[in-house]
C-alpha cells in the first residue's frame, strides 16, 4: 500500500468542474440592496473583470483552465494524495483514511488555485491593481503571490486581530510585493465609522471586505478579490477533488464520507463538488459529505437561510446564504479563516438540499485533533484544517462503535506554519471554548429582516 499518491503534471486536470451544471436547485440569483432585482453581469463590472462575471453566472458543466494558469499551477501541482496510516493505526478504527494535502503551495494553503486564476483574468483586462480582504493572511498571501506573477499591485486590508498574531503573514504578503493595511483602517469610510464607534475594533473579515471593496468601486484600474464565497472561487478550487478522484483510482478506492472544514466553503467545495457530481447524476448515492465548522460561528447549523450581505458595512449584493446575519460578531478565535457571518451561495443550497451536512465543534476539541494528527502524520495542520481533522476522529469513533468499514476522505486544506502562536496558547491553556447567547444571535438574525425581499 502507498502512502503517498502522487499524480504526473501530465495528468493534472485542464478544466475546472461547474457543479451548477448537475444541482437539482439551481442557485438563487443575487439581488440589488436597494431594488431588491436580481443583479445583472453589468452591475458586477466596477469591481471584478468580466473574464470573471461570465464564470459566475455559468451554468456551463466544464470551464478550461487558461493554459498560463495550468504552468502556474504546476509550480505545486498535482498536490499530493496521502493515505493516513499513522492516523489509521493511532484510531485503530475499521477505517481508511486520505487527505489531499493542500499546504505545499506557495502561500502554504489552498487559496493560490483562486487567485493565479482571478489575477490571470484581470491581468488580460488590464487591471493595474488588487483590492482585497484577507482574516488569517493565507487569502492575502495567495493573492499578493498571484499578483507578484502577473505584475499587478496588491493592496490588502488584513483583519486586525490576525494583524497582530501573525505578524510573519504580513511580512509574506510584503516578500511577493503586496501592501498591508490593518482593518478596520483610517484609509477608507468604511473604517473610519468602525474606528469612530469601537477605536479598539479587533476587526473582521467582514468590515475588511467592506474597505477593499470601497476602494475598488472609486477607481476605474482597481478591481477587487474575493478569496472565497463566490461561485467562480469555488469552481477554480475543483481541480483539487479533480486529482483526488484520480489519485483515489489508481488506489483503487472511493469515499463513503468526504469531510472538509467550511469557512466560506471554497477548499469544501473543491474537494468535494467533483465527487459530489456522481451523487447529484445519481451514481453515488449514499456519498456523504461533512462541512465543518467552528462553534462561536457556526452559521450552518445556526445560522438561516435568508438573503444578506456579503460584508459588515452593506456594500455587496445580497445573497441567498445560511447567516448569521452580517453583525454578528464571532469569538476571536485563531482560525481565522472560519471567523465569517455567511456561507457560499453554492454550498447553502445544497445543504438546504441535504446534498451537504454541518457539524459545529468547539476550537479546543480541533486543536487536541490537530496535535494528535501532527504526531501521527508529521503535517502541522493550520487551524482551519484540524476542524476537518477532529472530525474524521469523530467518524473514526463511530465506525468503531458501530462496527461499519468506512473510506474517508478530508481536505488538509493547509499547513500551520505561520500559526504557531495558536498552538503556543493552546498548550499555554490560554485556549477556551466559545459560546454565544441566543439573543446575540436573534439580534443579529432581526437586523436582515428588512433586507428580505
Ligand atoms: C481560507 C481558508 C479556509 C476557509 O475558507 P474556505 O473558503 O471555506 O475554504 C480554511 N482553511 C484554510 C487553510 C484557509 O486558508
Amino acid at each position: 500500500m502507498n502512502r503517498k499518491i502522487l499524480l504526473d503534471e501530465k495528468e493534472m486536470p485542464t478544466q475546472w468542474y461547474n457543479i451548477v451544471a448537475d444541482m437539482h436547485n439551481k442557485p438563487l440569483p443575487p439581488l440589488h440592496p436597494g431594488t431588491k432585482q436580481p443583479l445583472g453581469p453589468a452591475d458586477l463590472a466596477p469591481l471584478f473583470p468580466m473574464g470573471l462575471i461570465e464564470q459566475e453566472v455559468s451554468a456551463e458543466r466544464y470551464i478550461d483552465i487558461p493554459q498560463e494558469v495550468q504552468d502556474i499551477y504546476k509550480i505545486w501541482r498535482p498536490s499530493p494524495l496521502f493515505r493516513a496510516t499513522g492516523l489509521e493505526k493511532l484510531l485503530d478504527a475499521p477505517v481508511k483514511i486520505y487527505y489531499k494535502y493542500e499546504g505545499q503551495s506557495p502561500s502554504g494553503s489552498h487559496k493560490p488555485n483562486t487567485a493565479v486564476a482571478q489575477a490571470y483574468y484581470n491581468k488580460k483586462e488590464g487591471v493595474k491593481r488588487i483590492t482585497t480582504e484577507t482574516g488569517a493572511g493565507q487569502w492575502g498571501t495567495a493573492l499578493s503571490f498571484a499578483c507578484a506573477q502577473f505584475g499587478i499591485e496588491c493592496d490588502v486590508y488584513m483583519v486586525r486581530i490576525s494583524y497582530d498574531q501573525k505578524p510573519y503573514r504580513k511580512v509574506m504578503m510584503n516578500t511577493f510585493g503586496a501592501n498591508v493595511y490593518a482593518s478596520p483602517s483610517d484609509r477608507t469610510q468604511a473604517g473610519r465609522d468602525i474606528l469612530a464607534k469601537d477605536p479598539h475594533s479587533t476587526g473582521s473579515l467582514g468590515i475588511a471586505i467592506s474597505e477593499a471593496v470601497e476602494l475598488a468601486a472609486q477607481d476605474e484600474h482597481t478591481k477587487y478579490a474575493l478569496g472565497s464565497v463566490l461561485n467562480h472561487v469555488l469552481m477554480h478550487q475543483t481541480i483539487i477533488g479533480q486529482e483526488a478522484e484520480k489519485q483515489l483510482e489508481y488506489a483503487g478506492d472511493f469515499p463513503d464520507v468526504i469531510i472538509a472544514p467550511l469557512g466560506g466553503g471554497s477548499n469544501l467545495a473543491g474537494l468535494a463538488f467533483p465527487f459530489l457530481k456522481h451523487k447529484l447524476q445519481g451514481t453515488k448515492k449514499d456519498l456523504r459529505c461533512v462541512a465543518v465548522e467552528p462553534a462561536s460561528c457556526p452559521k450552518l447549523t445556526k445560522g438561516k437561510f435568508m438573503y444578506d450581505f456579503g460584508d459588515t458595512a452593506g456594500y455587496t449584493p445580497l445573497l441567498p446564504m445560511y447567516t448569521l446575519g452580517h453583525n454578528f460578531k464571532p469569538a476571536a478565535i485563531h482560525a481565522g479563516g472560519l471567523r465569517y457571518h455567511g456561507a457560499s451561495v453554492l454550498c447553502s443550497q445544497l445543504l438546504k438540499d441535504e446534498v451537504l451536512e454541518a457539524v459545529a465543534i468547539q476550537q479546543l476539541e480541533c486543536f487536541e485533533a490537530g496535535v494528535k494528527f501532527a504526531k501521527a502524520e508529521g503535517i502541522i495542520a493550520a487551524p482551519e484544517a484540524t476542524h476537518a481533522i477532529a472530525q474524521v476522529i469523530r467518524e473514526a469513533e463511530q465506525a468503531k462503535k458501530e462496527g461499519k468499514q468506512k473510506t474517508i476522505l478530508f481536505n488538509l486544506c493547509g499547513h500551520g506554519f505561520v500559526d504557531m502562536m495558536a498552538y503556543q496558547d493552546y498548550f499555554a491553556g490560554k485556549l477556551s471554548d466559545h459560546s454565544f447567547t441566543d439573543e446575540e444571535l436573534t439580534h443579529a438574525l432581526g437586523e436582515i429582516d428588512a433586507l428580505q425581499p
